[in-house]
């Protein structure tokens, strides 16, 4: 897979795709990403990307010129399954998201700043836009990050043990069971018996029903899904 990022600020990405198991991906080949930065497709002297907004009121607008030259760029080098622009208004992301963006071969992820992007790039190159929550970040990248991150997990390969990433919280609409590694007593503190007692048939129903006791009391709503 290969995920293409556009954003004025690719140093953000330092750290979270340096680190575990994106770091791992992109060492195995698993995935490639590419930064992009918008400034460098700026035709004004001073490098500009942003102006005021039409019509006045605060803030400053992305302009279309440099998104666009670097959209074009991309596209005529190779096709995109989704050209994604991460926005407040977008639509929630979500692990049924986060598998279906995981079978694409190639993807861009629009990161905007200030005010936002210019509505044109929107209109006339996004095919879906992103949230990541309800809430207003100061700039895409972070929110790009944490999509990268819930996709590259998944992708085959990147996690050692084949069936861990399905047994995450979200897949078949479960929260996950708790989990419990040594030492079995922690002053007093003990783990359930049925996880020591090496009955591999019992120790699954037992996380099954763990599972669906724990949706039930934290996330009833997913199992009206
Ligand atoms: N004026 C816009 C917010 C701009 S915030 C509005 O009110 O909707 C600046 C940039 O941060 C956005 O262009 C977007 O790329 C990013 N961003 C902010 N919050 C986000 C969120 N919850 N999910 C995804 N991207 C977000």
């Amino acid at each position: 897979m290969r995920i293409d990022i556009l954003t004025l600020f690719p140093g953000m990405f330092q750290g979270p795709f340096t680190e575990s198991i994106i770091k791992r991906a992109i060492g195995k080949g698993e995935v490639e990403i590419h930064l992009h930065d918008i400034r460098d497709y700026s035709e004004d002297k001073h490098k500009r990307v942003d102006d005021y907004p039409f019509g006045g009121g605060a803030g400053m607008v992305m302009q279309i010129g440099p998104i666009a030259r670097v959209i074009d760029k991309l596209k005529s080098e190779r096709e995109y399954d989704h050209i994604i622009y991460m926005s407040p208004d977008g639509q929630r992301f979500d692990q049924k998201e986060a598998n279906r963006l995981s079978l694409s071969e190639n993807i861009i992820l629009l990161c905007g700043h200030y005010k936002g992007v210019d509505q044109r790039v929107r209109d006339h190159y996004i095919t879906h836009e992103i949230s990541i929550g309800d809430y207003v970040l100061s700039g895409g990248e972070l929110a790009a990050a944490v999509v990268v991150d819930a996709i590259v997990r998944l992708l085959p390969g990147v996690i050692g043990d084949e069936t861990s990433a399905l047994t995450d919280s979200f897949q078949d609409n479960l929260l996950a069971p708790p989990v419990y590694t040594r030492p079995s007593d922690y002053n007093g503190w003990k783990v359930p018996d049925v996880l020591l007692s090496g009955n591999d048939k019992l120790i699954d129903e037992w996380r099954e029903q763990q599972a669906l006791e724990r949706t039930r009391q934290l996330r009833p709503d997913l199992l009206d899904e």
